[in-house]
C-alpha cells in the first residue's frame, strides 16, 4: 500500500493511497484502502491521514476517520497517529502477528506517522527538501 497526503501553495489538501493489489486477497476480501475512512481520509478544513497494514484492524476502528477527527480535537498528527495505533493494540491480543501504520498530515503543515512495529519510514518533500523519517513505533 502506499499512502499519499499533499499540501498545496494555497493550504489546500489532498490524499491518495493504493492498494496492496493481490497481496492478501482471498477470494471477496476487500481491504482498507478502497474504504473511505480507514486506509484514507481527508478533510480539507482539518487534515488527513491514510494507514497501511492489516486492513482488518484499520476498518475495525475506521482509522484514518479517527485521526482526522482526533487532530479536529486538537490533537498534533503525530498524536493522533498513535492514538489511533494505540486503540488497535488495546483491542487485539495477537499485535505480533500483525503491522498498521498511519501518516498524518494537518492544516499547519504538521505531520505524523507511527506503527505498531519498527521498520516504517515517510518521505516528506517540503521547501525542494526530500526527507526519509523513520517512524516511531509503539514495541521499540
Ligand atoms: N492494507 C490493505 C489490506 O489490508 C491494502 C489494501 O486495501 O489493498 O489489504
Amino acid at each position: 500500500t502506499i499512502g499519499m497526503l499533499c499540501m498545496d501553495q494555497h493550504g489546500d489538501i489532498a490524499g491518495a493511497c493504493t492498494t496492496s493489489g493481490l497481496s492478501y486477497k482471498m477470494k471477496g476480501r476487500v481491504g482498507d484502502s478502497p474504504i473511505i475512512g480507514s486506509g484514507l481520509f481527508v478533510d480539507n478544513e482539518i487534515g488527513g491521514a491514510a494507514a497501511t497494514g492489516m486492513g482488518e484492524e484499520i476498518m475495525k476502528t475506521v482509522g484514518s476517520f479517527l485521526i482526522v477527527e482526533l487532530m479536529r480535537q486538537g490533537k498534533t498528527p503525530q498524536e493522533a497517529c498513535e492514538e489511533a495505533v494505540k486503540r488497535i493494540i488495546t483491542k487485539n491480543k495477537n499485535i505480533e502477528n500483525f503491522q498498521v501504520a498511519y501518516i498524518a498530515l494537518n492544516k499547519k503543515g504538521e505531520t505524523g506517522s507511527y506503527c505498531i512495529h519498527p521498520g516504517f519510514a515517510m518521505m516528506k518533500y517540503k521547501d525542494g527538501v526530500n526527507e526519509r523519517i523513520a517512524s516511531t513505533a509503539a514495541l521499540d
